[in-house]
C-alpha cells in the first residue's frame, strides 16, 4: 500500500471526527487490499486533548527536565558538552529536513556531498583508511566494526577466530556487542593503575582470537601508555584492534587511533561532535577502519566519481546492511558543521581545555573524595566514593544531594572496577565559574556527610520527586499511557 492510501486509512479509520472522508473518496482499493479478518472494527482509544492541553503538558513537562542547557553535566563517559546552537538550525534547514531517502540521487548532491565530506574528514582525524556513517549509535558502531572484524577473518577462510578480548573496565555496551556479533568474550584485567595488563593479556593471545577491543583513553579517564607493545602483540597473534571511539574528545586533533594501531574503530558522533543526547538519543556511530577492510564495510556507501558526482553504492564484499537507508543524517549535519566551525587548528584545542578541566576538578576535590588512581587523567577521572568511609553516605546518596543544589549527577557505580565509582566528565566546554561552583556544592556535601549523614542519605529534598524506588521501576514499568494515568 502507498504511504498517502496508508495514511488516508488510519485517518478514516480513526473514529476522529473531521477526519471522516465521504466512503466514495477512501481510497477503496487500499481499502480492499486489506483482508476483512484484519480490517479493524471498533475506532482505536486514542486520547482526545485540545492543542493547548497538549503544548501546556509538554512545555511544564520539558521545564521540568534537567539538560545541558540548564546546568553542568559531569556525566562522566557521556561528553555531555555545549552543543553549538547553530548546528541544530543547519540541522533543521528545510532542504536537508525535507529530503526523502528515496530521492534520486542527481536531486541530492549537496546532501552527499555533506556526507561523502564527512567521511573524509572523520577519516583523517582518525588516522584511518575509510567510514561509514550509517550505524546509528556508538553501540550500533561497536556491532558493525565487531562484523567487519568478523567478516575480515570468515573470508581469509580463518573460521576458528571467535573470541574477542575485552577489559574488565569497558562500557558494558562492549561484552554486548560482542556477543550479538557471534563472538565469545574472554575478559583481560587492569593492573591496579587502570591500565591494561600486559602480562594478563599475553597468554589470551592464540589462534581462536578475533581481535580486541579497547578504548583509550580508557573508562577511568587514563592513557593507556603501553598501546604499541598491545598492539604489537595483538597483530602478531593474528588478531585485529577495535577502538571504542566514546573517548575520542581528548585526543581530537592530536593523536590519530590509527597511529596508536587500531584497525577499526567507532566514533559517536553524539558525544565528540556536537548532538544533544540526553535521554537515549538521536545518535550516529561512524565506523572507520584501516586500509585493506574498506571491502567489508556495510552497505550502501556513498561514493565520488571522476565528474565530481556522487552517487550511492553497494559493494558485494559488504558485511550487509546495518541501517535503513544511510543512518541518521540529522547528526552527521551538526557533526560536519561542528567540525568545519573549528577547523583543523581549534580542534587540537578541545583536548587540552578537558583535560585541563578533568585534572582541575580532581586535584580540587581529592581531599574529600576517595581517588583511587593518582596521576594526570585526560577528559575525565574516577572517585571510589567519599574518602570518610564512617558516615555510610554512598556515591548513590551524594549523586542526589547534588540534585538539590542543581547540578546533574556524575555517572555512578561504573566502571565496575570500584565498589563506589563516581565519574566526572566536565568537557572543554564548561566555564571556569562553574567548575569552581560545582567543586564548592562538592565540598559542601562532604561537610554535610560528616556532620548530618541523614541529610544526606534522604536527598533529594528539592526535586519534583524525591528518591525513587529504582528496583520496583526496573521490575514493574508502566509504560503505558492509561496506566499512567490509572497511577496519577
Ligand atoms: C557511550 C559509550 C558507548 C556506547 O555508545 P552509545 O552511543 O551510547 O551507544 C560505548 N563505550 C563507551 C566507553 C561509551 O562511553
Amino acid at each position: 500500500m502507498k504511504y498517502y492510501d496508508k495514511l488516508i486509512f488510519e485517518l478514516s479509520h480513526s473514529g476522529r471526527k473531521g477526519y471522516e472522508l465521504p466512503a466514495n473518496k477512501i481510497a477503496g482499493h487500499a481499502l480492499e487490499s486489506i483482508p476483512e479478518s484484519l480490517r479493524r472494527s471498533v475506532p482505536a482509544e486514542l486520547p482526545e486533548v485540545s492543542e493547548p492541553d497538549v503544548v501546556r503538558h509538554y512545555t511544564n513537562l520539558s521545564s521540568k527536565n534537567f539538560g545541558v542547557d540548564t546546568g553542568f553535566y559531569p556525566l562522566g563517559s557521556c561528553t555531555m558538552k555545549y552543543n553549538p546552537k547553530i548546528n541544530e538550525e543547519i540541522a533543521q534547514l528545510p532542504a536537508f529536513a525535507s529530503l526523502h531517502p528515496l530521492q534520486d540521487s542527481d536531486t541530492v548532491q549537496g546532501a552527499l556531498e555533506v556526507y561523502y565530506n564527512l567521511q573524509q574528514a572523520l577519516a583523517s582525524i582518525a588516522g584511518l583508511s575509510e567510514f561509514t556513517l550509517n550505524p546509528y549509535a556508538g553501540a550500533h558502531g561497536e556491532l558493525t566494526g565487531l562484523l567487519v572484524m568478523r567478516t575480515y577473518h570468515e573470508k581469509r577462510g580463518d573460521t576458528k577466530r571467535r573470541k574477542v578480548i575485552v577489559p574488565d573496565s569497558a562500557h558494558g555496551t562492549n561484552p554486548a556487542s560482542a556477543m550479538v556479533a557471534g563472538l565469545d568474550v574472554v575478559e583481560v584485567k587492569s593492573k591496579p593503575n587502570g591500565s591494561i595488563d600486559v602480562e594478563d593479556l599475553k597468554p589470551l593471545l592464540n589462534d581462536e582470537i578475533a581481535g580486541i577491543m579497547m578504548t583509550n583513553p580508557n573508562t577511568l579517564g587514563m592513557f593507556e601508555t603501553e598501546i604499541m607493545e598491545i598492539a604489537d602483540l595483538v597483530h602478531k597473534a593474528g588478531g585485529l584492534l577495535y577502538y571504542d571511539g566514546a573517548n575520542l574528545n581528548p585526543l581530537l586533533g592530536r593523536v590519530r587511533p590509527g597511529d596508536m594501531g587500531f584497525d577499526i574503530m567507532h566514533i559517536n558522533l553524539h558525544k565528540t561532535f556536537s548532538t544533544p543526547h540526553g535521554g537515549g538519543g538521536p545518535g550516529s556511530g561512524p565506523v572507520g577502519v584501516r586500509k585493506g577492510l574498506e571491502e567489508y564495510l556495510p552497505n550502501p556507501h556513498v561514493r565520488k566519481d571522476a565528474d565530481g558526482r556522487f552517487y550511492v553504492d553497494f559493494g558485494k564484499d559488504s558485511l550487509g546492511s546495518v541501517s535503513t537507508f544511510l543512518g541518521n543524517f540529522g547528526v552527521m549535519l551538526k557533526a560536519y558543521a561542528y567540525i568545519l566551525t573549528l577547523g583543523k587548528e581549534n580542534i587540537r584545542n578541545v583536548g587540552p581545555m578537558a583535560t585541563l578541566n578533568a585534572n582541575y576538578i580532581k586535584e580540587s576535590l581529592k581531599d574529600d573524595y576517595l581517588l583511587p588512581i593518582e596521576g594526570v587523567c585526560k577528559h575525565e577521572f574516577v572517585f571510589d566514593g567519599l574518602k570518610d568511609k564512617s558516615t555510610g553516605v554512598t556515591t548513590l546518596n551524594v549523586a542526589k544531594r547534588l540534585l538539590d543544589y542543581g547540578f546533574h549527577a556524575p555517572t555512578i557505580y561504573f566502571p565496575l572496577l570500584f565498589h563506589e565509582s563516581m565519574m566526572i566528565e566536565p568537557t572543554e566546554t564548561e566555564s571556569l565559574e562553574t567548575l569552581d561552583e560545582f567543586i564548592d556544592v562538592m565540598h559542601k556535601v562532604a561537610r554535610e556527610a560528616a556532620e548530618n549523614p541523614d541529610l544526606v542519605k534522604e536527598a533529594p529534598v528539592t526535586t519534583l520527586v524525591r528518591k525513587l524506588d529504582e528496583t520496583t521501576a526496573a521490575k514493574h514499568p508502566v509504560l503505558t499511557y492509561k496506566a499512567m494515568l490509572a497511577n496519577d
